[in-house]
Formats: structure tokens, sequence, C-alpha cells
């Protein structure tokens, strides 16, 4: 990776990956095509085979002078690991599929094989396909992914750098199968996969790579001695081969902290580092001997974030480490795969906030730039693309920084619980095992159409706002006859639960073209948190109110809480996120507030992703709950205490955020819990929590209808741990993904079940 030398270090330029779904998410309809039939292998290749091309044409033509390949994934690049590796389950063998439809059965299962699980990446919102190992897993090397890649571009004339994930952290990534016993620890596999990625290392180097790329994300967590011995003996043995290209240790997400050292007394070659959440490692860089002879790529630029780089700022963290290793390549922090490709494709983007931005394509740009500058060369450049930017910042809004300032630490409290509850049992007057469900109703194809209309403007927005209070009258009519407590409106108005909110609050901006993948064939577009949060109007009194108004049941409000709001945006990191959580608490609180006045006696904030946002080393863990739980408490707090307030929580194990749950102080707590068999009760119980809690006991992630008896045993066993009277009987998550012929009968059964567990 070089391309001048000056006095020091040798300069060098690469990204550590690149997005592979395509500018127009072309991959992500080839496989959708594919998995339905409508077109054959050969199409969904040429179309990859394209993809690849173009992301590596692209990349050499902007002055990388090391181009990642194998980045490219039909699915996610874990599963291609184990592919690659053999370590495919028995359960998918047995299908007797093709090598291709086997992958894709791992991923997305088959008959009755259930797919790998699915789980983030990090704290990313990237989800990876969890290996499956057991004593019994022998590692083959039985695929050639990373060397068919390389030649296909080497054919173009690029010669690339192979990427993929690294021994250990593959091993830590992966979950012990269901046959293994409770002693295996996936790490006891290590040996054999090592020999395994000696063996792909030939192929490469015989190939004529010179550089291979092994990520070991897993190290910036927590790690123990045995995990750090682990990488130490793996990267000695791999450093140790004769027949093989040279290593770069990729880390990015946070800093090394005892694993850079660690790789440091190694003999691999290159070292990167995510420089932008850890800008400390340049210092212990310097520090460190073993660096002396090695490079590294210094992920300066914003691999996770939409924001354009300070050059400056960049430019001297690089410099830093000029005098104390052998060779700098500016680099991202991460693999571009999580930022969408390219801003040019934004046409509607107020000026003020494009300029701020980059996508991939132009954070390849800096990169470039700033190598060039580094080695002494083209500063103007880069100057007048630093001051550009410089000119302009998130707008501010005196009258939020005021509200702000002028916060006391009792707007976040609420009254006790004890007098809470008895007010709200006073104004509800609600049964033990209380029935409600999470909020939104399937998501017919009839709302679909309406919402596609609206946007190819075939119809107008009143008729579509006709048509969504028609589908309200509908779901509060269904929930009337189901016999359900608590009714919602059913949120068909929403296209989904943070954009919905970010199109109508200030300080948001939405893109056209920006999209990421989150898993497989499925991308989100994330909404742009650029400046000042406030709300301009009302958000959702008109659809609660209007729901409201057809029933003498309570009709139960529905938001988004702020931190869920932050972790499915991209977020201003001009300030710290703590205080952008703060500004959509305030108006989150303003919203309870207009629900209150309209008649709305329930309010969930809905906190999903309040696991999401967890910091992955523990040091860093209270800070992150202390601003989470006072943000949703300050969007809260606000309210009546006959005003019951409820949250809802998914998509997580909730050990680590057990007394964060506590602390947001609901009224009631919704929680995903059915296929768990209400562990989450015990968790709680252990803590002392003394609130009302609905634990779901019906797992809306199948397609199967539960039935009664199921039901009223989840229940029961509920009622082992929590008292009856604050017990609440409801599904484990929102119903939009499911549709009708499940959904009537499951609620029907579980009122009854409800019914039951009264008696
Ligand atoms: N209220 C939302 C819904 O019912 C909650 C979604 C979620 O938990 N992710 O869809
Ligand atoms: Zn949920």
């Amino acid at each position: 990776m070089t391309n001048t030398e000056p006095d020091t270090a040798r300069i060098g330029a690469t990204v550590l990956g690149y997005p592979r779904i395509g500018p127009r998410r072309e991959l992500k309809r080839a496989l959708e095509r594919y998995w339905s039939g409508r077109i054959d292998l050969a199409e969904l290749r040429e179309v990859a085979t394209g993809l690849r091309a173009d992301s590596w044409r692209e990349l050499a033509a902007a002055r990388l002078d090391s181009v990642p390949s194998n980045t490219f994934s039909y699915y996610d690049q874990v599963l291609d690991a184990a592919v690659l590796f053999d370590a495919i389950p028995d359960r998918f063998r047995a299908l007797g599929l093709s090598d291709v439809d086997t992958y894709f059965a791992m991923a997305r299962g088959s008959g009755t094989a259930q797919p790998l699980e699915m789980t983030k990446w990090f704290d990313t919102n990237y989800h990876y396909l969890v290996p499956e190992l057991g004593p019994g897993t022998e590692f083959r090397l039985v695929g050639d992914k990373p060397v068919a890649e390389f030649r296909e571009a080497e054919a173009l004339g690029v010669r690339t750098r192979p990427v993929l994930v690294g021994p250990v952290s593959f091993l830590l990534l992966a979950k012990p199968d269901e046959f293994a016993p409770a002693d295996f620890r996936t790490l006891d596999l290590l040996d054999g996969l090592v020999e395994r990625y000696a063996e792909l290392l030939a192929q490469l180097a015989e190939a004529g790579a010179e550089w291979v790329q092994l990520d070991e994300p897993a190290f910036v967590g927590d790690r123990t001695e045995a995990e750090l011995g682990a990488l130490r003996r793996a990267y000695d043995q791999l450093a140790e081969l004769t027949n093989r290209p040279k290593l770069v240790v990729a880390s990015y997400f946070g800093d090394l902290g005892a694993a850079l050292p660690v790789l440091a007394d190694t003999a691999v070659e290159a070292i990167a580092v995510d420089l932008v959440s850890a800008p400390d490692t340049a210092d212990r860089i310097a520090s460190l001997g073993g660096m002396r002879a090695k490079t590294v790529l210094a992920g300066v630029v914003d691999g996770r974030n939409v924001w354009r780089t300070d050059l400056r700022a960049a430019l001297s963290k690089c410099a830093t480490l000029l005098g104390s290793v052998a060779e700098v390549s500016v680099s991202t922090s991460c693999s571009l795969l999580h930022v969408p490709y390219d801003l040019d494709a934004e046409t509607a983007l107020e000026p003020a906030v494009a300029n701020r931005l980059a996508f991939a394509k132009q954070k390849v740009a800096e990169v470039a730039l700033l190598a060039d500058a580094l080695a002494g060369g083209q500063r103007d450049a880069l100057w007048a693309a630093d001051n550009a930017m410089a000119s302009t910042g998130g707008a501010t809004d005196e009258r939020v920084r005021a509200r702000i300032a002028a916060l006391r630490p009792e707007d976040a409290k609420r009254v006790d619980y004890e007098e809470r509850a008895i007010a709200q049992r006073a104004q509800l007057g609600l049964p033990s095992f209380a029935t409600t469900t999470i909020g939104s109703f399937p998501q017919t194809a009839e709302i679909r159409q309406a919402r596609a209309d609206l946007r190819a403007d075939r119809i107008d927005e009143s008729e579509y706002r006709e048509r969504m209070r028609a589908e309200v009258a509908r779901v509060i009519r269904l929930q009337e006859e189901l016999g359900l407590d608590v009714l919602v409106h059913g949120e068909p108005e929403r296209n989904d639960m943070v954009q919905y909110f970010a199109e109508l609050l200030d300080g948001f901006a939405a893109t056209e073209h920006g999209w990421v993948q989150s898993y497989g064939s499925r991308c989100v577009r994330p909404p742009i948190l650029h400046g000042d949060v406030s709300r301009p109007a009302a958000m959702t009194v008109e659809w609660s109110g209007y729901a409201q108004s057809l029933t003498t049941k309570p009709v139960k409000g529905m938001l988004t809480g702020p931190v869920t709001i932050l972790a499915w945006s991209f977020v201003r990191d001009d300030q710290p996120l703590a205080d952008t959580a703060r500004q959509v608490a305030l108006a989150l609180r303003d919203e309870v507030s207009d629900l209150e006045a309209a008649g709305i006696g329930v309010i969930q904030v809905d906190e999903p992703a309040l696991r999401e946002l967890l910091p992955l080393r523990a040091r860093d863990r209270a800070e992150y709950l202390e601003w989470a739980v006072e943000s949703f408490r300050l969007a809260t707090a606000g309210a009546a205490e006959g005003t019951q307030i409820h949250t809802h929580l998914c998509y997580s194990e909730f050990g680590d955020v057990i007394e964060a749950i506590d602390g947001l102080d609901a009224d009631v707590t919704t929680i995903e819990a059915a296929r768990s068999k209400m562990e989450v009760l015990e968790d709680l119980r252990a803590i002392g929590f003394r609130r009302g809690v609905g634990p779901g006991v019906y797992d809306i992630h199948s397609p199967l209808v539960p039935d009664e008896a199921s039901m009223a045993e989840l229940l029961r066993l509920a009622a082992d741990a929590v008292p009856a009277e604050r017990l609440w009987a409801n599904p484990d998550c929102g119903l939009k993904t499911r549709g009708y012929p499940e959904v009537e009968p499951a609620l029907r059964h579980m009122v009854g079940a409800a019914k039951a567990a009264r008696a």
C-alpha cells in the first residue's frame, strides 16, 4: 500500500470495504427475483459480477492504492465464511440442494429447516447470520470465493486485497449448535480453523495477492485473557507461514484495548484501527515498539456515519503516526457498507445539509485527498474542501437550546408509581391480565397501495387520509369485537416507526436513494438528523383522537422513543448524543401533552432499540444508560399521574439493560418474552421491579397461530414471577408484518387465555 516515499513513513490510501447492494439496489431486486423463480442463477450472477466490477473500477479510479475484494456477498460475509469452510449444519445438507440454494437456505430457511439465527453486527444496524458449530464441526476449505473474486478483479486490471472475517472473530461470533455439550466453546475449534485459513492464504498467494485483510472486530469489545491468547496464537501461526500474502488485521467500531499490544507483537504486517471511535489509539501506537515495522491503516474517515470528514483534524491525526510506524495508509474507520453509495444521487436535499454530507463515494475521495496531502502534495484541494464545510454547521434553534438549558431534574420525574397506580385504576378500571396489542395491525395490500397512490399523485392527501381513517375505524371495530381492553389505532399511516416522526420533526432530512443494507436483501433508508430538533405541530393526535372518538374503551397513543429515533437515524456528530436525545425527548413530551389534551389516557413510547445502542465495552455503558433513561423520562414525565405510560421493548436479550428498564419508570412495560418462555420476568423480579408488565404471550415472528391453552400456560408461568394484578396479556411485538387470517384467531385466543387466567 504505497504511493510515495517521504522521509519517515510511506503513505497509502484504502477503504476497509464497500457497499454491495447496488447504487439502485440492483442486488436486492436480483436476489428477490431469483428467490421467487423469476430469474435463474446465471442472471443473478450477471448482476453480481457487474456490481463487483463497478465497485473495483470506481475504487481504483479514485486513486486508492489498495482496493478491497471479497467484500461482495449474496447475503452476508459471516455466512460466506461459514460456507467457505464447510460449517454447514446437517439440517441444510439434508435438503440436498445446490450449493447456492443451500447457502440461501441457511440464510432464509427452507421447508422445516430453520435458518441460522440473525443478530446485530456489533452496534450497527447491519445483521449477520450466526454460524452454528459443535465439537463435531470439521472445517474444510471447500469454497473458492475469495480466490475467484481476486482473479475476477485481476482480469479487469485491478489488483485487490481480499477481505475475510478473521478466524478468531469468526469463532467468537458463532454459537454452539444444539448438539454441543454445555462445556463446548467455539474457540475450541481454533487450531483446525487456522489451518484452513493457512490453506486459503497459500491459494491467495499463488493467485498473486500481495495483501489479505482479516477482520477481527470482536476485539473492540471486552475480551478474556483466554480470548486474547487465542488471538495471539492464531496470528503467530498465520504470520509464521512462508507461503502467504502480507496480512492486515482489521479492527473497527472501537478501540482494540489489550488486543493492540498483542497484535503489535505478532509478525503481521499491518493493523487497521478505528481512529474515529477511538482517536487515542494513535498515541498508543506511538508507544508500542512492535508497531515500528508495521503499516497502520489509519481509519480517520467515518465509515458508518454520513458526515464529511474534518480533513484538517484527520490529517494531523495521520501525521502523528508518521514517525512511529513504517507506513500510514489513510483509511475508513470501518467498511463503507454502513453508508449509502453516492451523495450526488440526492437532488432534493437542502444545500446547507447536503454540503455537510459524504456518502461512500465521497468518503473514498476524502481518503485519497488525505493521502495526497499527507504525502506532501495537493493541500490546496484539501483546504478548499475543508473550508467549504467549515462555513456551515448543524442548524441551531435558540428556542430549543433555551428550553434545554432551563430543564430541572424534576422535569424527568413523575410522582411515585404507587400513587400513579391508584389514579390510573380509578381512571381506567382495568382487570388483571388486561389485554392489549403493541400498536400496529397488519399493513395490508390496500394500505400499501394507498401509500403508493399518494406518492405517485394518483390520489391526493385528503383521499389518503380518508382511506387511513377507514382503516383505523375497521381496526377499532375489530378490537371491540375481539374484546380487547386497551385498543390501538393500528398505525396504518406509518411507513416506519422512525421515519414517520423524522418526516414531521424539524432537524431531520430524508434521502431519496440513501439505502443501506440491514440484512440480506433488506435495506433501510435512515433519516438524517442534522440540526436542532423541534416539533412544528402535533404528529399523532389526529389519528389517536379519531380512534378514541369511535370507542368508549381506552385507546393507547403510540410514539417512538428518543433512543430508538436516534438508533435508526444517521445522527449529527457535532454534539454528544445525549444532547440530541434530550431535544427529541422534548418534542415527544409536547406530543404526550397534546395527546392527553385530546383525551388519550394511555400512551405508549416504544424503545425497542434501547439495547441496540449499548456501548460495546462495559466501562462505557453506565454513561449511555444514564442519558438513554433520562431522555425517556423527559419525554414521558410531563404526563398527569392518571395517564398510564407504557413502553415496549423487543429484539434482544435484556440482561444488560434490566435495571435501565426499571429506570424508565413506565407504568406498564410490554416486552418480548414468548420465545424465551417468560425468562425476562425472572430478571425483572430479581431486581424488584414492581410496575405493570406485559410479557409477550404470542410470538408474532412465527406464522403459527398460538392456541388459547399455550398462551394461558405462559400467563400462568408469568403469574409465578409477577402478581396477577400487574400482569398484562399482549403479543410480543407489533402485528404489521402479519396477515389478518393469523392475527384475528391469535388475538381471539389471547383474550380467551386472559379470561381463563383471571378465573
Ligand atoms: N408500536 C410499534 C408496532 O407495533 C412497535 C414496533 C417495534 O417494537 N419494533 O409496530
Ligand atoms: Zn417490538
